[in-house]
């Protein structure tokens, strides 16, 4: 049995002003994700911070000026893919759906290839 459906105006008018504001003609980018809470499980675990100056180099010594970490930093970490500078922030391939801090690290980091 075939039920047929009335849209009336008035209803396509109520519906059409459910459709949230979407932009569609740009493509989703980096700077409309979430940025990564320090307090994830994930980004926690392996000590990560939006600034390296709060790390904790005892427990991730790898970041360390002893060990030569001094200059890791995620904007030259070969998983994140973002403007580079201070301030900005991008995407980290370890960290789907989310941006990291690009003066920020944890303990994967590794470098970019030259
Ligand atoms: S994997 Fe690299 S880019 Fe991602 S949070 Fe760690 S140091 Fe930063």
């Amino acid at each position: 049995m075939k039920k047929s459906v009335q849209i009336t105006r008035r209803r396509f008018l109520a519906g059409t002003l459910l459709i949230p504001a979407i932009d569609v003609t740009r493509p989703l980018m980096a700077q409309d994700l979430p940025r990564l809470e320090e307090s994830d499980p994930t980004a926690a675990a392996l000590g990560y911070k939006h600034s390296v100056e709060d790390i904790n180099t005892d427990m991730f010594p790898r970041r360390s000026t002893e060990a030569g970490g001094e200059n890791q930093y995620c904007d030259n970490c070969v998983l994140y893919t973002g403007e580079v500078g201070e301030g900005n922030w991008g995407a980290c391939a370890l960290f789907p759906g989310k941006t990291v801090a690009a003066k920020g690290w944890c303990n994967v980091w590794a470098p970019r290839p030259a």
